[in-house]
């Protein structure tokens, strides 16, 4: 018998920033960008906001700068910094529904173009049953690459990832939830049987209005 799944996109969706900021500036804050590195971070954040951008090769130019840098310093940094910044930011309305599927015998699926090692502390601390996100490459011997594993988790690669976790599991999409608050997630909206649009931005709310899809707010 096949199985439902609720999907959650992060960021502006479970919590309520996008924590690629707050990671630059936290490494703003440690020594590990310079100031010019974070206005560009911040600057490219503010044109995938509005969808003004090749999310890919934005996530390829950040991975570049951590070339050779160590794995394990990767993962104990993103872990400390999730603790620190991102945990207490989970919003209480998705909780509650995180808690509603769980009684309902829903699986839990984190679904973020964040990367691996932040979204498995979140999937972890929250409760869910398994993460999709964005994996940095190891070169072998430790250190990273500065590539990513494709296909990357945005838009389409979204929808791609996730069928091949559902076929694994066998979890039918069509039964399943999918939420996000952003535009860009459109095609994994209409992959699901059961879309849920949370705070979503104007282009997304007009399309979700006209659709007669839910549009929550928490
Ligand atoms: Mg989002």
């Amino acid at each position: 018998m096949s199985r439902i799944a609720a999907f959650f996109d992060l960021d502006r969706t479970l919590i309520d920033v996008n924590s690629a900021i707050l990671w630059a500036r936290a490494e703003r804050r440690d020594g590990n960008l310079s100031l010019l590195q974070l206005l560009k971070v911040l600057y490219w954040a503010g044109l995938y906001h509005f969808s003004l951008v090749n999310a890919e090769s934005t996530a390829d130019m950040a991975l570049a700068h951590y070339r050779n840098r160590s794995m394990l310093d990767l993962e104990h940094r993103a872990r400390n910094w999730f603790h620190r910044e991102i945990r207490h930011r989970l919003r209480p309305g998705a909780r509650r529904a995180l808690d509603w599927h769980q009684k309902a015998g829903h699986l839990l699926v984190l679904l973020t173009t964040s990367f691996h090692q932040a979204a498995r502390e979140a999937a972890e601390t929250w409760g869910f049953d398994a993460w999709i996100a964005n994996r940095p490459l190891e070169d072998g011997q430790g250190r990273m690459s500065g590539a990513c594993e494709k296909p990357f988790c945005y838009g389409a690669g979204k929808v791609a990832r996730a069928e091949k976790w559902a076929e694994n599991h066998r979890v039918d999409l069509q039964e399943s939830y999918f939420y996000s608050d952003s535009y860009t997630d459109l095609p994994m909206l209409e992959r699901v049987g059961n879309p849920r649009v949370v705070a979503p931005d104007p282009r997304l709310l007009r399309l979700a209005r006209s659709r007669g899809w839910p549009v929550l707010s928490w």
